[in-house]
């Protein structure tokens, strides 16, 4: 019979991609995807094309070209205090997506229980479903997102096999503690369990907020499979260039898993990867987050004035906010209202929670200067409700 797997009857197009495409119907401005049009560095830009045209554009070794796990293992080592063999535990990977979902198959068995703190970034959980894992949420709360140490260790069952960090976050803004960071290590320690941690947004920090890789905690390096990648840092989410960095025993099965679906990441743009690690000074990473907390600021500040009180991001580039002010009955009827009146588009909050998020919608910031000011102009001019002061 001509019919969908069981696992593809069950799913549904993202909010996300829904919202783009109904933002592109009215031709609004689209704060629902996080596309970063910024400039990507020059010496990435040249390394990418010099490797295509000294005809560096077949197979590499599936984890990776040597200089990038080379300079990814030198990366580790200095800003997120990690030390890896770049021979044995970096796998060079098609985006943090084919990192993630190649350590998820390579250590995680059907109706294990993965802890996920919500709101969520949805690929982490939909990941799990199509491999038949079983979420088991933890709710942050705003303003801070923080999580309750009680709520977070009654989560924890004979079934659990990992929890998921991602700091900065996406949608919440949240950057864990180290408090927070060496609690999670604790209980995975003593349950004996993985910590898979999303570490793309690790450049985009506000306020004195510092990133801080679980790995880098006692005890927590051969526990612990550290994801991240260049999408978000070089504005190059078109490239697909990430990876995982593990100890040897997983990296290996990671290594292979990612090749059965993509071989390898595009072989040109690692090298114009390696060359943004190697050339790119700390004055770059500090300059990427002041211009994205200048972005913060404008959209925050907005959101504030307009009487929809934003919840101030630590890190990343996306800011929940309390939208009880709009008409609608749900989230989504929000961002449609929102769409249709100021030509703003946005996220509907409730998917990034497995029951709440009904008030709330996400705004990502990763715009041009332009774009992101015009949104504000349309944001400023909606009445909604009683403004905040
Ligand atoms: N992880 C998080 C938390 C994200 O928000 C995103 C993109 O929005 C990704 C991963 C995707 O990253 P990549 O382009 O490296 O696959």
């Amino acid at each position: 019979m001509l019919e969908l797997s069981r696992k593809a009857a069950g799913v549904a197009q993202s909010e996300i991609r829904i919202m783009s495409v109904e933002c592109e119907k009215v031709r609004g401005i689209n704060l629902a995807q996080g596309i970063c049009d910024t400039e990507v560095p020059k010496p990435v830009q040249r390394a990418a094309v010099e490797a295509i045209h000294s005809r560096q554009n077949s197979y590499t070794r599936l984890d990776g070209v040597a200089n990038l796990r080379c300079a990814i293992a030198r990366k580790m080592r200095e800003y997120n205090h990690v030390e890896v063999d770049p021979e044995r535990e970096v796998v060079v990977t098609a985006g943090s997506t084919g990192a993630y979902y190649s350590a998820c198959i390579a250590l995680l068995n059907p109706g294990d229980e993965v802890i996920v703190f919500e709101p969520y970034y949805g690929y982490h959980v939909n990941t799990l479903r199509a491999l038949d894992c079983t979420p088991v949420y933890v709710t942050m709360h705003p303003p801070e997102w923080i999580f309750s140490h009680e709520h977070l260790r009654n989560a924890i069952t004979p079934k659990t096999r990992a929890i998921i960090v991602n700091s900065p976050a996406n949608p919440s803004g949240k950057v864990l503690t180290r408090e927070e960071l060496e609690f999670i290590a604790q209980l995975t320690i003593e349950n004996d369990f993985f910590v898979i941690t999303d570490e793309i947004y690790e450049y985009f920090l506000y306020d004195q907020n510092l990133h801080i890789s679980p790995a880098s905690l006692p005890g927590m390096a051969e526990r612990t499979i550290t994801i991240s990648g260049f999408s978000k840092t070089y504005s190059i989410t078109g490239w697909r260039i990430g990876y995982a960095v593990c100890d040897a025993r997983w990296a290996q099965s990671i290594g292979y898993f990612h090749d059965l679906a993509y071989i390898c990441a595009p072989s040109p743009f690692q090298h114009g990867v390696a060359a943004g690690l190697e050339e790119l000074e700390p004055a770059f990473y500090r300059d990427l987050a002041m211009e994205y907390r200048a972005k913060r600021d404008l959209l925050c500040t907005t959101l504030e004035q307009i009487g929809l009180a934003p919840s101030w991001p630590q890190g990343s580039y996306y800011v929940l906010a309390d939208a009880s002010a709009l008409p609608g009955s749900n989230s989504k009827e929000k961002a449609m209202h929102l769409l249709a009146n100021a030509g703003v588009a946005s996220v509907p909050g409730e998917a990034f929670f497995s029951g709440g998020g009904r008030n709330l919608l996400r705004f990502c910031f990763a715009k041009t200067d332009s774009d992101l000011q015009e949104a504000c102009r349309r944001l400023s001019r909606l009445s909604v409700g009683a403004p905040a002061c």
